[in-house]
């Protein structure tokens, strides 16, 4: 077997948290190394709806607690990033700077209540019934705009690992050896290869089960939470939104062109429907679904449109109920960092926490030290829509 690679930090994983680590591990001066399993982004990232949540969802109960401030503050860094700040994130695809947030019932008040009460830098604002779009048309219950950013994931991905292509390994992590002041990994590619890191950053989402298995870290368990996310697609208008009854969201509406004919736009639609799902067959889920959006947004016709769904898990810090983590996770454990961000807007805090928890002086080897270039490289994961099975919507 050849001489081990001697880097400062192997980041396992390429998802948004993975990729935020080693492009902050990369401009501290470390010399940091990514091993992907599959394609990158494959699982979250790329189901993700792509929403810099402004904290208004997770704040319906009127109050904003530590996860709608934390996403709130994100929010506000991800604007600087997308405006060509510190990190210059300019050229990721900006679906849209606005969504809205309606309700089906007229419980006129309640949202701007919820406004009023919120200590976030965004808050929902009122719009009359002369300026809302024409898909909201028919919906009885108070509709407000909300500066709530909306980005195409995919473009991330690319944005993210085209400086950094040759720092990308396509490769399995077969074991793992901690040491007091490294850790050995070795790695299944197209050939064994061995790397001594000073740092293992795991970001591998549902993989960290295994990788901290492999690692014998005890102390940062996960949790998983399936989702059934539907997609529409057709000749229709670009939503992005919450419809809001309660405390629920009953479904979260994202849109993006069809990747196959751009006369077609995409839904991807999320929300309580989606937490629904994976107790439901695929079929009643797809009747569900579409009741729920046709109630949820009556005027929108569905005529030549087509349907589909499919399964997604979300991998998280094991909370105490198996509820929704409040905050994102970072913890170190020896040599072991873990990293889930909960929400991909909070990856590059994610990445910020962790460089916080390493000891940051960097080794002589630099931070641009490649992969032996015979190796390969992953491919960035497809969208969702793109390998989905459509059916007519009757
Ligand atoms: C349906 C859905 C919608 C969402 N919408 C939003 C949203 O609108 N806004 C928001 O902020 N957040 C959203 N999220 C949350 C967000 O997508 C996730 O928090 C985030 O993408 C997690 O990123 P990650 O890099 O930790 O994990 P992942 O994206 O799952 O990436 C993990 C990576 O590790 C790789 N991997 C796995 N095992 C191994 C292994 N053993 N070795 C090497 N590599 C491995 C995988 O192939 C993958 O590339 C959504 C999530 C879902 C599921």
């Amino acid at each position: 077997m050849s001489e081990p690679i001697i880097i400062d930090a192997l980041i396992v994983g390429g998802g948004c948290a993975g990729l935020f680590a080693l492009a902050a591990a990369q401009r501290a001066g470390m010399s940091a190394l990514l091993v992907e399993n599959n394609s990158l982004g494959f699982g979250q990232t790329t189901s993700s709806q792509g929403i810099l949540h402004a904290g208004v969802k997770y704040s319906l109960g009127g109050l904003a607690g530590d996860d709608a401030k934390e996403a709130s503050e994100a929010a506000h860094e991800w604007i600087a990033m997308l405006d060509g700040g510190l990190m210059n994130l300019s050229n990721v695809r900006v679906l849209t700077r606005q969504c809205y947030l309606w309700r089906t019932s007229g419980l006129r008040g309640a949202a701007g209540m919820l406004g009023a009460k919120l200590a976030l830098r965004t808050r929902p604002e009122s719009i009359d019934e002369s300026a809302r779009p024409a898909w909201l048309a028919g919906v009885s219950g108070e509709v407000l705009t909300l500066a709530e950013t909306v980005i195409d994931p995919r473009s991330l991905l690319q944005e993210l690992t085209a400086p950094r292509s040759h720092s990308l390994l396509k490769g399995r992590v077969i074991s793992v050896n901690q040491c007091a002041n490294h850790v050995d990994i070795e790695i299944e590619s197209s050939r064994r290869v061995m790397v001594r890191a000073r740092h293992l950053i795991a970001c591998a989402g549902l993989g960290n089960q295994d990788i901290l298995g492999l690692a014998h870290v005890a102390d940062a368990p996960m949790q998983q939470r399936p989702l059934r996310q539907a997609m529409v697609r057709g000749a229709l208008p670009m939503v992005f939104g919450h419809c809001i009854d309660g405390a629920k969201t009953r479904i979260t509406v994202t849109s993006d062109v069809s990747t196959h004919d751009a006369r077609n736009v995409v839904w991807h639609v999320g929300g309580q429907i989606a937490e629904d799902g994976p107790a439901m067959h695929e079929n009643e889920f797809a009747q569900y679904a579409m009741d729920e959006i046709k109630k949820c947004i009556p005027a929108q016709s569905f005529t030549g449109c087509h349907f589909a769904s499919y399964p997604v898990m979300r991998a998280e810090p094991r909370t105490g109920d198996g509820r929704r983590p409040s905050k994102t996770f970072t913890h170190t454990s020896g040599r072991v960092t873990t990293i889930w961000p909960v929400k991909l807007v909070m990856a590059p805090m994610a990445a910020a926490a962790m460089m916080k928890q390493l000891e940051l002086s960097p080794r002589t080897t630099g931070a641009h030290m490649p992969w032996p270039a015979d190796l390969p490289r992953p491919e960035l994961a497809a969208r969702p829509w793109e390998s989905a099975q459509w059916s007519a919507i009757s």
